[in-house]
């Protein structure tokens, strides 16, 4: 029998109609670069990101399916690019803007961007990266700051300045490009996902059910996952959806900023790394011991992309604050489990609750996962065996832009294997014990222990390398070099550091070296990398900042 329903297809144009028509009183509320807070109607943000359609397709000449890069920090500006690129049939490019110029330049050159929509305030990044470039994309400044633009900029607001009442959506099939984001490659270059309207409108509506992000027109959320990092697990395209508002800090993610705009617009619902939740508790605990906080009771703090330890849930449980945590990454779009908890867990004493709740959860709807030993073999759900965790979706990538499929990165019936090692127990809660990829995860922001590796060894003085991630109480994680000096060479901590200060970004930099005679290796040379874990297992990031 064939099926009797129409075949729509799903895409962010109906989302954003479906804000114009019905949400258009909500709105963004943002924090400018000097701290001034402004407003934008999402009936403003409707009639903008037409606009902005408008302009890409018909005075930029964007072709269906190009790429349209930003560099932004989480604005209202950046929300209409969110839905103005797709509204051309463009794809999103979200840039992050935290990587190296040579990192920036090549993954510009490799996602063959049009054009760049980007901030006054981060173009010294762009005057860096321009001529690393292949070939240059048209470059618009949003006035984010308000300062005049600089003589030869073109400006986001001109640029927009065209009717677009009568505008009409390119006919698209629902799996067409929306949006893309690079990973960070534990060897090699970073790798871009590309999502798909049917993937992105999926996502962004399962996320919404009650027990993943229970998102509603009832909700103020602040948005401080950058936008860059895979679409912020889609909350803009969900608010836009249910009409919830949105909060937008810009470019001040301390504590105070943080809190002031929660109590300011009576937030309900924030996302973020536990990095800036770390922050923020210690803020709590400073203000509330000077005055009484003005908070919704029951806030909802989701927090992802690295682990959540119990006892910020518990601190965080003391304000009436509830921790809600994903696991996710940037080629799950990056909804993959939440550690929901049942009636009966509703029972046990709260630091059992705290405790299931720190473990990374069970599938979202319509994802599947499974454990597997190296051999590919399942493993059981028992809570102690480990294998790598495998996932699969509408919402996963099934392979990677411009790269032939790898088969480290896909199993033989095309499940996406994360690198992530896990158990999982009988209930089906899934808990991350090891990562099996190279990388050391600072404050939501990777690191490439392979890539650190390498620039180390260069260093005249140096033997050889490795390089391991250490915890660090505000960061997570930090990089800690472990060295041989070449015989009768001497260089110091400082040196090393100093060497490394111009081929890496500011917060890959490490501060923790160990000079060892010798570094473990297997019959192979390879370095053995779980014994050296395991040696400086007690080992604290020393790091002050
Ligand atoms: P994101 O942008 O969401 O951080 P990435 O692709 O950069 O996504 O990172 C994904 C990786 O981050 C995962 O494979 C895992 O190693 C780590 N990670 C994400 N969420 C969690 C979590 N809740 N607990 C522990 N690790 C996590």
């Amino acid at each position: 029998m064939t099926s009797t329903m129409m075949q729509v297809p799903l895409s962010t144009h109906q989302l954003l109609e479906r804000a114009g028509r019905y949400f258009g009183e909500n709105e963004v509320v943002g924090r400018l670069p000097d701290r001034t807070n402004y407003r934008r109607s999402y009936a403003e943000i409707y009639r903008r990101a037409r606009q902005l359609a408008q302009a890409l397709r018909v005075n930029a000449g964007l072709v269906p399916g190009e790429a349209v890069a930003t560099l932004c920090w989480n604005h209202a500006w950046h929300l209409e690019c969110y839905f103005g690129i797709p509204a051309a049939a463009g794809v999103v490019h979200t840039l992050n803007l935290r990587l190296t110029p040579e990192e920036i330049a090549w993954i510009m050159d490799d996602a063959d961007d049009k054009v760049l929509i980007i901030d006054d305030i981060l173009l010294p990044i762009w005057e860096q990266v321009k001529p690393l470039l292949k070939k240059a994309p048209r470059v618009i400044v949003i006035p984010f700051s308000g300062a005049a633009l600089p003589g030869d900029a073109e400006s986001y607001e001109e640029f927009i300045a065209v009717d677009a009442s009568s505008y009409v959506y390119p006919v698209q099939d629902e799996n067409e490009a929306v949006a893309m984001c690079y990973t960070s490659g534990t060897t090699g270059r970073p790798k871009g996902v590309v999502y798909s309207h049917r993937s992105m409108v999926l996502h962004a509506t399962a996320a919404c059910i009650p027990d993943l992000f229970s998102l509603s027109r009832r909700d103020r959320i602040l948005l401080v996952t950058p936008m860059f990092h895979a679409n912020a697990w889609s909350v803009p395209f969900s608010a836009l959806m249910v009409g919830a508002d949105l909060i937008l800090p810009g470019p001040h993610l301390g504590g105070a900023d943080l809190l002031s705009l929660m109590e300011e617009n009576q937030i309900t619902f924030a996302v973020g790394v536990p990095t800036i939740w770390t922050m923020l508790y210690q803020t709590l605990e400073e203000t509330s011991r000077q005055r009484e906080l003005n908070l919704v009771k029951g806030i909802r703090m989701l927090v992802g992309g690295a682990a959540v330890a119990q006892a910020l849930i518990a601190n965080f449980a003391k304000y009436d604050m509830y921790i809600v945590q994903g696991w996710g990454m940037t080629e799950t779009s990056p909804l993959g489990a939440v550690p929901i908890l049942t009636p009966r867990h509703a029972e046990l004493p709260l630091d059992e609750q705290y405790a299931l709740r720190s473990m990374q959860g069970i599938a979202a709807p319509f994802v599947d996962m499974r454990i597997a030993d190296e051999d590919g073999v399942a493993q059981p759900w028992d809570g102690k065996a480990v294998g790598e965790l495998q996932v699969r979706g509408p919402w996963i990538t099934g392979g990677y832009h411009n790269t032939p499929t790898d088969p480290g990165k896909f199993t033989a019936d095309g499940w996406l294997r994360t690198g992530d090692l896990a158990t999982i127990n009988a209930e089906g809660y899934m808990r991350l014990v090891d990562r099996s990829k190279d990388l050391i995860k600072s404050g939501g922001e990777w690191i490439s222990s392979v890539h650190l590796e390498s620039l180390v060894m260069a260093h005249p003085a140096v033997l050889e390398a490795a390089v391991i991630a250490i915890p660090h109480p505000k960061w997570d994680e930090r990089p800690l070099v472990i060295a041989v000096r070449r015989p009768g060479m001497s260089v110091t901590d400082a040196e090393l550091r100093e060497f490394l200060r111009p081929k890496l970004a500011r917060f890959q930099l490490p501060d923790d070296f160990e000079w060892v005679d010798a570094i473990p290796k297997a019959g192979t040379g390879k370095i053995i990398k779980a014994k050296l874990r395991e040696h400086y297992r007690d080992r604290q990031s020393g790091t002050t900042a």
